[in-house]
């Protein structure tokens, strides 16, 4: 049966292998930008998720256009790497309010209907670093853990009426994200990654699918790691 999905920042990287994945599957797909072109075949909605006003704005036109949000996946984010000592409080505040206080805004919109429908599934983009720590991401490493206590709580509260919802940990995946990194940096990571290599944004998609699917039913509260082993005992 097509579902109505959004996936935030499904414009590019990971979240337009995810919105891809879904489109494939027969569901509609409403995915977010910010600016420039939006890639055809979803409803692209214009949203940044730092403002409350652009949220709701963004769920109105989804409900008009594909009917209420059945599935969310929380995939926007940004990183503002900096050694704690340089980290100014807006590298760390600005961080925050996009991955988690931004994710607290999609999913508090998106559980209004899904509460309604007394069902629904949210797919939370977190990261290995959450769990690891990474020096010089203090900032998006505690915006990527505070998601883990978020998720596990929204589980809580939501499970009753049928709603799931889990946490996605990508380790290193090839995207514009990581393109920044210098060769050198690159083969660093790739050396601590049992698999030995970069993921495919396809493969973080491919366990997203799975926690929307009927399959996973049972799955909730959960943090499924997808980094080659990377984060292997946390
Ligand atoms: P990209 O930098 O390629 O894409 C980031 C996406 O987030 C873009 O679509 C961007 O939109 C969107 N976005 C950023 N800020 C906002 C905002 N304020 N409002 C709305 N949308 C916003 O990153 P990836 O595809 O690599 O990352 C996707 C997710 O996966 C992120 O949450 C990231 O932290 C996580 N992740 C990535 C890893 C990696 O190695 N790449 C590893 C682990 C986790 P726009 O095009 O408008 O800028």
């Amino acid at each position: 049966m097509s579902r109505s999905v959004l996936v935030t920042g499904g414009n590019r990287g990971i979240g337009l292998a995810i919105a891809r994945a879904f489109a494939e599957a027969g569901d509609k797909v409403a995915i977010t930008y910010r600016s420039g072109e939006p890639p055809a075949g979803f409803l692209a909605v214009k949203c940044d998720i730092t403002d409350p006003e652009q949220v709701e704005q963004a769920y109105k036109e989804i409900e008009e256009k594909q009917g209420a949000v059945e599935v969310l996946v929380a995939n926007a984010g940004v990183t503002r790497d900096q050694l704690l000592l340089r980290m100014s409080e807006d590298d760390f505040t600005s961080v925050v309010d996009t991955n988690l206080t931004g994710t607290f805004r999609v999913v508090k919109r998106a559980s209004r209907a899904m509460l309604r429908a007394r069902k629904g599934r949210i797919v939370l983009i977190s990261s290995v670093v959450g769990l690891l720590g990474s020096a010089g991401q203090a900032n998006y490493a505690a915006s990527k853990a505070g998601l883990v206590g978020f998720a596990r709580s929204i589980a809580r509260e939501l499970g009753s009426r049928n709603i799931t919802c889990n946490v996605v940990a990508p380790g290193f995946v090839d995207t514009d994200m990581t393109r920044v990194l210098t060769d050198e940096q690159r083969e660093n990571i790739t050396k601590q990654v049992p698999l030995a290599r970069y993921a495919q944004p396809e493969e973080i998609a491919a366990s997203v699918r799975f926690l929307a699917s009927d399959e996973a039913a049972y799955i909730t509260g959960a943090v499924i790691p997808v980094d080659g082993g990377l984060g292997m005992g946390h």
